[in-house]
């Protein structure tokens, strides 16, 4: 189903959850289990998805169908689980929450999981999918299949197009007339994300990505080793990489910007860099000169 940016399709993702249980006679089991203070964007449902404080705090009253559970914390992850939970979603790396990868062992564990509980895996691959971990999706790693797959920012490459992936069990739910979207699919979005796709299906392009941000993480653990004490560690996967800073990162991204170099925070003192993908290895040595400048200064 073709929308028109990330929460709208996060926000799509949940409604076919629900729609599957309830197309198969189940429609208490709607509830949605999310990682406390993840990103699934800016809707009243997606914001009260994230579980965070500070992005549904004046925002009530609460929407309210959504439970959490802390990253890693694999006990309460299966406590929360009860008859009436429809999917676990989660995002395959977690962007705004600071950089943080699902590791491979973790997802496979979270389809077992999923599989025996008959509940739905919806990764949201909104930032860390078309070519951004260096695979097209960032789960194909661990060769876990999801149910429903929000994808939203790269596949627009800069214009808005946002969309739900599902398998054709839950797609059984979404009879005609169940959603729709006026200029979601719109003919221009649909060139645009097609011209994205033959660039990003060419196999050199994502070999490229995946060498040159080894490259770029090979850099930045060397910038780590020379500022032990500003540094705590160098996350992410691909070109979604975090820089996770020892104190706030708001003085460090600002003098990054002076030196022309656009990065963005994320929490737990996290830079955030996004290159583009079709970014040359030149311009990943003049930013590892200028993160370098700016450590020299902030030491
Ligand atoms: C950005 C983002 C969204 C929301 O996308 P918008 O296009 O800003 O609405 C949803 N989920 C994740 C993981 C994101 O990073």
């Amino acid at each position: 189903m073709f929308q028109n940016s990330g929460a709208e399709a996060t926000e799509a993702a949940i409604k076919v959850a629900r729609r599957y249980f309830y197309s198969i006679g189940k429609p208490n089991k709607n509830r949605i289990l999310c990682i406390k203070n993840s990103f699934h964007g800016r809707t009243l449902a997606a914001i009260f998805a994230s579980g965070s404080k500070k992005m549904t705090e004046g925002f009530g009253p609460k929407v309210t169908g959504f439970d959490h559970f802390s990253f890693g914390d694999h006990n309460s992850l299966k406590k929360k689980i009860n008859k009436n939970t429809a999917a676990i979603m989660l995002e395959t790396i977690m962007g705004e929450g600071g950089i943080k990868v699902i590791p491979d062992w973790c997802l496979k564990e979270l389809r077992a999981l999923c599989n025996k509980k008959k509940i739905l895996l919806i990764l949201d691959e909104v930032q860390c999918g078309i070519g951004r971990s260096g695979d097209f999706f960032a789960f194909e790693k661990s060769k876990v299949k999801p149910d429903i797959v929000p994808i939203a920012k790269g596949i627009g490459g800069g214009f808005p197009i946002g969309a739900v992936l599902m398998n054709k069990k839950v797609a059984s739910g979404m009879t005609p007339g169940t959603h729709g979207s006026t200029f979601g699919g719109n003919p221009l979005a649909m060139s645009v994300g097609n011209t994205v796709m033959d660039i990003i299906s060419n196999k050199k392009f994502l070999n490229n990505v995946k060498s040159l941000s080894k490259y770029f993480l090979f850099k930045l653990n060397k910038v780590q080793e020379q500022y032990p004490n500003l540094i705590k560690q160098i996350r992410g996967r691909g070109f979604l990489i975090g820089i996770q800073l020892y104190k706030d990162q708001t003085e460090f991204i600002k003098k990054l910007m002076d030196n022309q170099l656009l990065t963005i925070r994320a929490a737990e003192n996290v830079v955030r860099i996004l290159p583009p993908l079709n970014v040359k290895k030149n311009e990943i040595d003049l930013a590892i000169k200028i993160i370098e400048k700016v450590c020299s200064q902030i030491k």
